[in-house]
């Protein structure tokens, strides 16, 4: 099945034949080339890392206080995490 995929430089459309494996296709305006057909692999390897960090980053992200208030002496700091709770309460 023939794809219409645009360049990821220049923007320029083609309409690309699927590949096979070795087979490699280029851009006619700019020469930039396109992923090969079968690089889902390293779309979902891409996917899953950035999927990682994310939940990795998120903890820090809710969990370390982002606000802090000094009234009268006395400091209070809040997250997110903390500043959610205390709107359900
Ligand atoms: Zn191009």
């Amino acid at each position: 099945m023939t794809q219409h995929i645009p360049c990821h430089r220049c923007g320029k459309i083609h309409e690309i034949p699927p590949l096979r494996a070795g087979q490699r296709a280029e851009c006619t305006r700019c020469g930039s080339l396109f992923s090969p057909v079968g690089c889902r692999r390293t779309t979902s390897s891409r996917t899953a890392a950035a999927a990682v960090a994310a939940f990795v980053l998120f903890w820090p992200a809710i969990l370390c206080p982002i606000l802090e208030i000094e009234k009268m002496g006395i400091r209070q700091q809040s997250s997110i995490l903390g500043g959610t709770i205390d709107v359900f309460r």
